[in-house]
């Protein structure tokens, strides 16, 4: 069932056309990620559901209730933006019960509200405060705190933690999904951080060019990319050229090496891709050389050149296992299923 559905929705500023034919629905309670680069629409598909901008087609609904038309305070929609965006003349206290006091929700019961509310984000004792007297992840904090307080159907962040430092981004990830998870509340995230969508989302939905080019689970868009964009904004990738030999039985070959996929191909030339992590060195497969390796802890991630591409690999840090020299001369394979076949 769906509790947020975005039906064909489109948007164009003058002649330009940002968002194509987006569709979408949303489970209730489903936290969902929009990911992609600068510019791909993200921000105006978010804009329409809160109500900010108008679509130039395509319905919105929520809960049953068609919303396409209605202004943002009658949506019951929360929104948390990149900036904290707090109220600087007013409280802590003050700032989570606004959207409260605008409701006309009486005196008490706000107090009460505002209490729960500042609990909730682990803040109970800074009500007092003013928000320069806030570090920026606290203000954010507020932030959720404020947008969660009228008790909204749908929450949504756009990039809530592009301004806060890494350590701080990372936790505050966290603490926004636990929060969600308590309250179940139906949520949109807009970030081109891949790493926090993968981290924190029960679907990502990847944007390019104003369409959404795969929406999936987390495992679903780094394991069985949909498009060659998505595997490539998504984690890290390498890519071979590859000739297909025998479309039926799966054969292909890359420069120096014939690798059998086991899966019916598209005769002529495709695009053989596989993660860092897939690709291993091994007595047989594409001839490559050393050009450097690194120790980063708990993996070592090793440099080839490799049928004229530079590659990357990551291995677990075994004790025992030495880093090859540069010049080694190896060969790379992978397991069938760690072969990604890419269209463009
Ligand atoms: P970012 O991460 O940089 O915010 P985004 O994916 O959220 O990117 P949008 O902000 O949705 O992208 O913008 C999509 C496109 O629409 C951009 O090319 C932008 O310049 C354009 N755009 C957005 N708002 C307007 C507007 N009010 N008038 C004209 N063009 C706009």
């Amino acid at each position: 069932m769906s509790f947020l559905t975005l039906d064909h929705l489109q948007k164009s500023f003058g002649v330009t056309k940002v968002v194509h034919d987006f569709d979408l629905a949303i489970a209730k309670g489903e936290f969902v990620s929009f990911l992609g680069p600068s510019g791909c629409g993200k921000t105006t598909v978010l804009r329409m559901v809160a109500g900010f901008e108008t679509p130039t087609a395509g319905r919105i609904v929520i809960d049953g209730q068609d919303v396409t038309r209605a202004r943002p305070n009658q949506r019951q929609i929360g929104m948390v933006f990149q900036s904290y965006a707090l109220f600087p003349n007013l409280t802590v206290a003050e700032n989570v019960g606004f959207g409260l006091r605008v409701a006309g929700v009486a005196r008490a019961e706000r107090s009460g509200r505002v209490t729960q509310m500042l609990e909730l984000i682990g803040l109970p004792d800074l009500g007092a405060r003013y928000p320069w007297q806030l570090s920026g992840g606290q203000q954010q904090r507020v932030a959720l705190a404020r947008a969660l307080a009228p008790r909204p159907r749908v929450l949504l962040l756009d990039e809530p933690l592009s301004a806060l430092d890494a350590k701080i981004r990372v936790s505050l990830r966290n603490q926004i999904r636990e929060i969600q998870q308590q309250l179940g509340i139906t949520t949109i995230f807009v970030t081109h951080d891949q790493e926090e969508a993968l981290s924190i989302s029960d679907r990502i939905v990847v944007m390019h060019k104003g369409i959404a080019d795969q929406t999936g689970t987390p495992a679903q868009i780094y394991n069985q990319p949909a498009t060659e964009f998505v595997a490539g904004f998504v984690g890290t990738l390498n890519r071979f050229d590859a000739e297909v030999l025998d479309a039926a039985r799966g054969l292909v070959r890359v420069e120096g090496a014939q690798i059998a996929l086991d899966r019916p191909l598209p005769a002529g030339r495709i695009i053989l891709a596989a993660r860092p992590e897939s690709l291993r060195i091994a007595p047989e497969g594409i001839p490559a050389e050393i050009t450097g390796a690194e120790f980063l802890g708990s993996v070592q991630r090793l440099r080839a050149r490799a049928a004229g591409q530079e590659v990357v690999l990551d291995r677990f840090n075994e004790p025992g296992t030495e880093l090859p020299a540069p010049g080694a001369q190896v060969h790379l394979a992978a397991q069938q299923a760690g072969w990604l076949v890419l269209t463009a």
